[in-house]
């Protein structure tokens, strides 16, 4: 165990949560930017400067690193720093969790600190990271992603008992996806319909087993609140200090798309799930059919 606590940050990642470039569905929500001309872009910019000042995120100690393809090595190496200088003041407890955190997110988006940064970089995606009190956003061509990842961050500072609860605990809940996922692959299916589990054990294995794919989708509601309170935070943010209607409606669409490919991967981890279980039923039935005699 020593050796995992003793592992830096750049080995095991740094826990972020990012949709928008997520591996799991390809390419599909990669054109989350809205196209906007210098104007344009320079007042989401503006807006985006007043509305991180109005918050006053900054005296909590968050602050943004603006990542452009010219400076995303020195990001890199800012990031990795920082998250190992951060992993090494905290303690044993702490850095278990940040284990878990971080192989959750991977879960979710298998992707190392160097390729998210080169998201960053060419606005594919933006990004809180609550351990370093980072937001890590192109500013000078994505500005506008800012206002989700602000939603997350006022969540996390200012937000009531049950929301701040509920950000930090997404990724534990989360993590219970693979212990329903194997529970009802390890046991084994009752051999007929009619038999009654017996005892807590069976009865709650044989539960888990019968309703794995709910199971495994309900472990992201945790995210999807999350994700819901974070733009419509980040929405009414924007909607204080940016004038244009079509600049607005163009951020509520990306904020749309995100959320929807939240949505996606819930369905589709509920969804694989069960047919993982249905599958390994069959087959054990099928071997069971060759060697009962
Ligand atoms: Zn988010």
């Amino acid at each position: 165990m020593s050796s995992l606590f003793n592992t830096e940050p750049s080995q095991f990642e740094i826990p972020h949560s990012n949709p928008e470039s997520m591996n799991l569905i390809p390419r599909m929500f990669n054109t989350l930017l809205q196209t906007l001309n210098e104007d344009e872009l320079k007042e989401v910019r503006e807006a985006a400067y007043k509305a991180f000042g109005k918050t006053g995120l900054k005296d909590k100690g968050i602050d943004i690193i603006n990542i452009t393809e010219n400076n995303k090595f020195d990001a890199l190496d800012q990031i990795t720093n920082e998250a190992k200088a951060d992993f090494a003041r905290r303690t044993k407890f702490q850095k278990l969790g940040l284990y878990i955190q971080a192989g959750m997110s991977k879960l979710l988006n298998p992707v190392g600190t160097e390729t998210l940064v080169d998201a960053v970089a060419s606005c594919q995606t933006a990004g809180y990271l609550p351990t370093i009190k980072k937001f890590i956003i192109n500013m000078d061509s994505a500005p506008d992603f800012i206002f989700h990842e602000m939603g997350h961050a006022l969540t996390d500072k200012y937000g009531n008992f049950l929301s701040k609860f509920n950000i930090k605990s997404r990724f534990y809940v989360l993590a219970l996806a693979p212990v329903f996922l194997l529970t009802s692959l390890i046991k084994t299916p009752n051999k007929n319909k009619d038999e009654k589990p017996e005892g807590v054990v069976d009865k709650t294995t044989t539960f888990i087993k019968n309703n794995c794919g709910k199971l495994v989708a309900a472990t992201f509601i945790p995210i999807l609140i999350d994700e819901a309170l974070a733009s419509i935070k980040g929405q009414k943010l924007a909607k204080e200090f940016i004038q244009s209607k079509s600049i607005l409606d163009g951020l509520k669409s990306t904020h749309l798309k995100a959320y929807s490919t939240y949505l996606l991967a819930t369905g589709l981890f509920g969804g694989v799930s069960a047919l993982a279980v249905y599958f390994r039923d069959r087959w054990s039935a099928k071997y069971k059919e060759s060697t009962d005699y």
